[in-house]
């Protein structure tokens, strides 16, 4: 592939956010936007598939399945009706990457969606956002209304002979309409209930028809790859975990936010050079790697690991969506472990009896620790309650509250039996 001559830098996801005013089209397209959808539209859709799968370009929802392979899945039928939709949902807490980049650059979006809906012969798509993202719809709104206005959208895009259509859907604030079944439920206007997969929304999704689904900042890496090609991309990262990746920083540091760094970049890097170090020089104690549904790391593990898909699952956790949580020594777990599961027992849609039950269970072991009844062996019996709902539901919700359960106890046991046995009124900052 023919290489660009401009410096990769600055095409990188954030490096348009500096630019005053990049949320507007003109701006964007002086700033080299769009080129790569007026390169690329027209062009034969399997050389761009080729590309993206070469990249090693991972779903950067949280999953990391290969973009290139999902694609891959898909039918190559051009005149089948089918759908591509971006997951905007960006519910698991501690995630704020993708809303930072629409908030800033919604054009790097709509690029990567127009190239990817050519490649894959999609001639309607959705940004299915979160309720509670009312200011980036309007922001994404706003940007579409200029995609269309320049002919980028809509009926026989740049003369090229392709239609596109694409729209904005507000979610209404569940976190389980993030996922992939649940989304499309919500989409369909039923209650937002994920599906058993398979069958993959790839072959029957939106409708019972293909549907391709990507998370916004695999969408927004496309232009990026087709502008400097697969052998560039993988350049930056490791072998297995090709590419930059945003990162999504909150907790105990001194300059918490949004970062782009390739993967692979050790979290001591991500800590001390990008976040400023410790808040108020203080210890770090633990560190939630990838999201609230990835098991804790200790300050031993924190320090050792790198932040690729392999490394940070070599420690037991997983890179998720790249949701860095930082937990110093000021924290009690118990606090972090007990908001995690009111959140997920609040969230679970109550479909699979191991879910709404178990992450009723785990809750209401921290409720009996508010009437002072909880006892040291209710942490075996969260641990075993935990291990009994992995793998036996609809979705990952289940997991995804189990799994940090686990984590959590398997690092600070003793300090978890104090919290629950400890009374409630001592504790409280
Ligand atoms: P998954 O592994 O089931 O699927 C990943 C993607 O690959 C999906 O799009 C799926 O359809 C596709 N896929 C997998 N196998 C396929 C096949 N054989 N054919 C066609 N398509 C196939 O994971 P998931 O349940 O979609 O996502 C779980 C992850 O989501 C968790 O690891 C978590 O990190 C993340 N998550 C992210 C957020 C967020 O706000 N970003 C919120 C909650 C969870
Ligand atoms: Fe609903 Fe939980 Fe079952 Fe997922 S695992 S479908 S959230 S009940």
């Amino acid at each position: 592939m023919e290489k660009d001559t401009a410096n990769y830098k600055d095409y990188t996801l954030l490096s348009y956010h500096h630019i005053p005013g990049v949320h507007n089209i003109d701006v964007f397209e002086r700033a080299g936007g769009y080129e790569m959808m007026k390169k690329w539209v027209g062009a034969e859709p399997e050389t761009i598939k080729e590309e993206v799968k070469q990249s090693g370009l991972r779903g950067r929802g949280g999953a990391g399945f290969p973009t290139g392979v999902k694609w891959g899945f898909f039918t190559k039928d051009r005149a089948a009706k089918k759908y591509l939709l971006c997951n905007a949902d960006e519910s698991e807490p501690g995630t704020f990457k993708d809303r930072f980049l629409v908030e800033k650059n919604p054009h790097i979006l709509i690029e990567g969606m127009i190239i990817s809906a050519w490649a894959l012969g999609t001639q309607k798509g959705y940004i299915y956002i979160r309720g509670e993202f009312y200011q980036q719809a309007v922001i994404l709104e706003k940007a579409l209304k200029e995609a269309y206005a320049k002919g980028y959208l809509g009926k026989n895009i740049m003369g090229k002979g392709f239609d596109f259509d694409l729209y904005v859907h507000r979610g209404a604030g569940a976190y389980i309409c993030g996922e992939e079944t649940g989304m499309i439920s919500s989409l369909e206007g039923k209650k937002g209930q994920p599906k058993l997969k398979p069958p993959f929304p790839a072959i029957k999704g939106y409708r019972g028809l293909p549907t391709m689904v990507n998370n916004v900042e695999s969408l927004a890496a496309v232009p990026w790859i087709m502008r400097f090609g697969a052998a560039e991309y993988k350049k930056f990262g490791t072998e297995k975990s090709a590419g930059t990746k945003l990162f999504s920083i909150s907790g105990d540091v001194n300059k918490p936010g949004v970062i782009e760094v390739p993967l692979g970049t050790t979290l001591k890097e991500i800590i001390e050079v990008h976040c400023g170090g410790m808040r108020n020089g203080n210890k770090l104690k633990a560190v939630i790697p990838g999201g609230s549904s990835s098991p804790v790391l200790n300050a031993d593990d924190s320090y050792a690991v790198k932040m690729d898909y392999e490394d940070v699952a070599s420690k037991g956790s997983m890179l998720g969506s790249g949701a860095i949580v930082v937990i110093d020594e000021t924290r009690n777990m118990g606090d972090i472990l007990k908001y995690t599961l009111e959140f997920y027992h609040h969230e679970s849609c109550g479909q699979c009896t191991p879910c709404r039950e178990g992450t009723g269970w785990m809750e209401s072991i921290f409720k009996r620790r508010e009437s002072g009844k909880a006892q040291k062996s209710d942490i075996e019996l969260l641990d075993k309650t935990a291990a009994s709902m992995r793998g036996q539901t609809i979705c990952a919700l289940a997991d995804a509250a189990a799994m940090p359960t686990q984590g959590m106890i398997k690092f600070f046991r003793p300090e978890l039996e104090t919290y629950v046995t400890t009374n409630v009124n001592s504790n409280k900052r």
